[in-house]
């Protein structure tokens, strides 16, 4: 058998990688037919395949890939770290000062009280944590009857049990028999498909005030939590009209609901600040963090935690945890990504450079004839297609088709976009630079031009 190396034929690559490689969120067979492509390298904003063709990553990785690829200084941390130290655990009595010192600068970074971090692996089982630590928390307050979270369809909160059941995907829930008992959801605020004749202010509110209704329906006494993304990701860059999140915060306030907030993807930087929460003015008893937190170098998440639901869960044994909660490798590598972040301006950045350009540029791309909405905060961005601008219509028979067809061209053009539906949406790096953008944008009107 030939050793596995960067060497070795692309087509060979492709073959062994069709025989054993079960791919995620990926029909295998069709993928088999015309084979992966094979990513061997990558630097700044840039990977390389097996071809040494260069690609613009416009989604960094799985959103995740904030101050870019190729950092050695992370690659350095990770090697002491391994060395010094490669695996501990922070059960049953131990610490150690990686995990310590990522808390502290977790607790400093985070808004208002968050002042807490229970570890994960990634964003799905911090999602998970959450289920139980809210669950916990009225259980110890006296109310183990208030067990029930509301979330929103079209929400994605990660693959595991627990966060396919807090996601409002339908596809997912329709394989494992999903959701758990104890999930209900509201419509999500996507005003451009759903929103009708209503203006977005009317359509946020009405969306937001479904939450009160399905709290009343399922009764006040028995609802733990209500979970959101600051901005829908995997959703499509849904951004929620404005008066949502301020409606939202208010019922959850009147009934004493928890908020939890997810920022897998608008933690660290994405949306011009270190939080979403800040950009838009969330006050969160619960904060999931994952991807930005590392920048996909290493897997690490965490479930950020207020003082009033800290003190609550002291008072008991909360019997959870990972054998790699908090992993010092990925504990160091994080504490270095921050580092770099606040060290090269990387937020500074976003807010004064990056995003105002991208902005400019992605919503001169509202001209194509095959574009309705374009989207932008910070640096995550969406567009829909559409063959009806005024109807704000999708493509009727067969929605995503195109946009699959257009995430194809731009793959092909060397352009990494992703498609939710038919909306088209872009997370590049957070380092991106004016030129790059150019290039990105460029690429994007290029596939657009082809067609369907
Ligand atoms: N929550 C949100 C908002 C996400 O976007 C994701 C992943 O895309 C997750 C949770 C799941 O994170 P992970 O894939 O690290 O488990």
């Amino acid at each position: 058998m030939n050793k596995i190396t960067n060497h070795l034929p692309t087509a060979e690559l492709q073959a062994i990688d069709a025989a054993h490689h079960m791919h995620p969120f990926t029909n295998d067979g069709e993928l088999g037919q015309k084979g992966a492509r094979v990513i061997t390298s990558a630097k700044g904003v840039f990977l390389k395949d097996s071809e040494g063709e260069e690609i613009l990553d416009g989604m960094a990785g799985l959103w995740c890939v904030n101050i870019g690829y190729g950092n050695d200084s992370i690659a350095e941390v990770a090697a002491r770290q391994m060395r010094e130290l490669p695996y501990y655990n922070t059960f049953f009595q131990t610490t150690h000062v990686p995990a310590i010192a990522l808390a502290q600068k977790l607790a400093q970074l985070a808004p208002g009280d968050l002042n807490h971090v229970f570890y994960a692996n990634g964003g799905s089982d911090a999602n998970d944590t959450n289920i139980r630590m809210v669950r916990t928390y009225w259980a110890e307050k006296g109310q183990p009857e208030r067990d029930v979270i509301i979330s929103r369809w079209n929400a994605y909160h990660g693959s595991t049990i627990g966060g396919t059941s807090l996601g409002g995907m339908k596809g997912m829930h329709g394989q494992g028999s999903l959701p758990i008992p104890g999930i209900e959801f509201i419509e999500q605020p996507n005003w451009y498909a759903e929103g009708g004749d209503m203006t977005p202010e009317e359509f946020g509110l009405a969306r937001a005030q479904e939450l009160e209704a399905k709290i009343n329906e399922v009764g006040a006494d028995k609802v733990a939590a209500f979970i959101g993304e600051p901005i829908q990701g995997a959703g499509g860059v849904i951004v929620a009209p404005d008066g949502y999140w301020a409606e939202i915060q208010r019922i959850c306030q009147k009934y004493d609901i928890l908020l939890i907030v997810d920022e897998v993807i608008t933690g660290f930087g994405r949306t011009g600040n270190w939080f979403g929460s800040q950009t838009l003015d969330l006050k969160p008893d619960i904060m999931t963090v994952a991807k930005g937190l590392s920048s996909g170098y290493v897997p690490i998440g965490a479930s950020l935690v207020s003082d009033k639901v800290a003190e609550v869960l002291a008072g008991t044994e909360f019997n959870h945890g990972y054998t790699y909660s908090g992993h010092p490798v990925a504990c160091a590598v994080a504490l270095e990504n921050l580092r770099i972040m606040e060290e090269e301006g990387i937020i500074e950045h976003v807010r004064d450079v990056a995003a105002p350009y991208l902005a400019e540029k992605w919503h001169e791309l509202a001209d194509h004839p095959m574009v309705g909405e374009t989207k932008i905060v910070g640096l995550m961005a969406s567009l829909a297609l559409t063959p009806d601008k005024d109807a704000r219509a999708p493509f009727a028979s067969d929605a995503g088709t195109v946009g699959l067809i257009v995430r194809e061209r731009s793959f092909a053009n060397n352009l990494i976009m992703r498609h939710v539906g038919d909306r088209m949406v872009i997370s590049p790096p957070l380092v991106i630079t004016k030129d790059e953008i150019d290039l990105l944008i460029a690429r994007a009107r290029k596939a657009l031009d082809e067609g369907y």
